[in-house]
C-alpha cells in the first residue's frame, strides 16, 4: 500500500538518492505531521503492539519498587527528576507511584519529566498522571530535561523505536546499507560502494571473519543517548533501568520489523502507518555506559528480573483478594511477563548506576526480593 509518506520517501531518493536506514526510520516513525509516532497511540490491545506495563499493573508495580530502593540507596536525595522516556499510556507510572506511596518522603522529592514526541500519547499521559494527582513535565527530548538534581530514568520498550543504521559485510569491508528505488520504483535495499567508518563502533568480535554478506547493525542515536543519560547519573548520582527487546552479543544480523495490528509485514508495505522496530544491541548500550564511567547491572532476561524482584509474591498478594477469573488472569499475566518462551528471555534488562551507589536487586542474587506495598486489584 502505498501512503502519503511513502511517496514523499520516493521522491526525496529520486532527487537526492539512496538513504541509509537510520533516515528511513527517522521518517517513518517521527516525520513531523506523517511519521508513526507523531499521528497515533499506537500501544495497547487497540493499537498495534503491546506493553508489558498494559499487560499486567505488577510490572510497573516492581519497577516504581525498584526506583524508591534506587532513591534509598543513593541517601534519599530531597529532590530528584524521575524521568520516563516514551511512557506511551501512562500507565508504568501510574503503577509505580500507586505502589511506592508507602516510602517515606518518597513521592515528595520526585519531579517527573516525560519525553514524548506523540502528542495525542502525551495528552493521555497527564491525564493518566492527574488522576493519581501528579503534574509532569513533558520534554521532546532527553537533553531538554533540566539537570540539576539526581536522575532516576526509566525507559520501556523506547530503544527499539530509535533508528538504527546496517553495515553489510562486503569485498571491501562492512559497508553501509542503503534504500534506493528499483526499476520499478519499488523500494530497494542497496550497499554503499565503500568501507563505512561506523564499523569503528562494532565490538572487536563481530568483526572476525563474518561470511559475506552478513548484517549487523548500530544505533548511533542509541549510543548517542546512552552515553548523555550516563553523564548525568555520573554528575548528578543516580539510576536508570532499560528493558527492551534485544539481544546481548551485539552480532546479531538484520533485526528491522515493522508490526501492524499486531501482526509482522513488510517494512515496505505501510510506511508510517507501521511500527517500524529494531532489536535492541544491549552489549553496546552496557559498553556506551562503561566507557562514560559509570557502573552496569546486568543485561539479565526479563523474567529472571521480575522474578528477584517479587512478581510471583506479588501475584499470590493479587490472588487472595481475586475471583477465580481475576486470579486466572493474574497467573497468564505473569506467564507472559517472565516466561522464556515470552517476554521472559527476549526482553532484557540494563540497569546503569555511579559507580559510588550499590547493585541494584534484580540482578542475579539469589532470594534477593523487594516486595511493594500491596495495590489495588487489577
Ligand atoms: N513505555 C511505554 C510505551 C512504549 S512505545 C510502554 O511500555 O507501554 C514507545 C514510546 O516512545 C511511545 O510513547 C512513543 O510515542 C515514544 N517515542 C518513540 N520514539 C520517540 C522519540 N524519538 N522521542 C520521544 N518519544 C518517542
Amino acid at each position: 500500500m502505498s501512503t502519503a509518506l511513502a511517496d514523499r520517501l520516493r521522491r526525496r531518493i529520486a532527487l537526492t538518492g539512496p538513504i541509509t536506514v537510520a533516515d528511513f526510520m527517522l521518517e517513518a516513525l517521527a516525520h513531523p505531521a506523517l511519521g508513526y509516532y507523531r499521528r497515533a497511540p499506537a500501544v495497547g490491545a487497540a493499537g498495534d503492539f503491546v506493553t508489558a506495563p498494559e499487560i499486567s499493573q505488577m510490572f510497573g508495580e516492581l519497577v516504581g519498587a525498584w526506583l524508591a530502593e534506587r532513591w534509598m540507596a543513593i541517601g534519599q536525595p530531597a529532590r530528584i527528576r524521575l524521568v520516563e522516556l516514551g511512557p506511551g499510556r501512562g500507565t508504568l507510572l501510574v503503577d509505580a507511584l500507586r505502589a511506592t506511596r508507602g516510602v517515606p518522603g518518597f513521592h515528595a522529592a520526585l519531579d517527573l519529566h516525560l519525553v514524548e514526541i506523540d502528542d495525542t500519547l502525551r495528552a493521555l499521559q497527564h491525564a493518566a498522571l492527574a488522576s493519581s494527582g501528579r503534574q509532569a513535565h513533558s520534554h521532546t527530548r532527553f537533553e531538554d530535561v533540566p539537570d540539576d538534581a539526581p536522575l532516576l530514568l526509566i525507559a520501556n520498550e523506547f530503544f527499539d523505536a530509535l533508528p538504527i543504521r546496517q553495515l553489510v559485510r562486503a569485498a571491501p569491508g562492512w559497508c553501509e546499507r542503503m534504500i534506493g528505488l528499483a526499476d520499478d520504483e519499488a523500494f530497494a535495499f542497496a550497499v554503499a560502494p565503500g568501507p563505512s567508518p561506523l564499523a569503528r563502533l562494532l565490538d572487536a568480535s563481530v568483526l572476525a571473519d563474518p561470511p559475506d554478506g552478513a548484517v549487523i547493525e548500530v544505533s548511533p542515536a542509541a549510543l548517542s543517548l546512552v552515553h548523555a543519560i550516563t553523564e548525568r547519573i555520573m554528575r548528578q548520582r543516580g539510576a536508570a533501568l532499560i528493558v527492551d527487546y534485544g539481544y546481548d552479543d551485539s552480532s546479531h544480523g538484520d533485526t528491522l520489523q515493522a508490526m501492524y495490528r499486531h501482526t509482522k509485514i513488510g517494512i515496505f508495505d505501510r510506511i508510517g502507518d507501521s511500527d517500524l522496530t529494531a532489536h535492541v544491541d544491549i552489549a553496546a548500550l552496557a559498553r556506551a555506559v562503561t566507557q562514560a564511567g559509570a557502573a552496569v547491572d546486568g543485561p539479565t532476561g526479563q523474567g529472571d528480573f521480575l522474578r528477584a524482584l517479587g512478581i510471583e509474591q506479588r501475584a499470590q498478594a493479587l490472588r487472595t483478594r481475586a475471583t477465580p477469573q481475576q486470579a486466572a488472569d493474574i497467573d497468564s499475566a505473569m506467564a507472559r511477563l517472565i516466561a522464556p518462551d515470552r517476554m521472559g528471555t527476549l526482553f532484557r534488562v540494563l540497569a546503569v548506576r555511579d559507580p559510588l551507589t550499590p547493585p541494584a536487586p534484580g540482578f542475579a542474587v539469589a532470594g534477593m526480593t523487594c516486595d511493594p506495598s500491596s495495590g489495588p486489584m487489577p
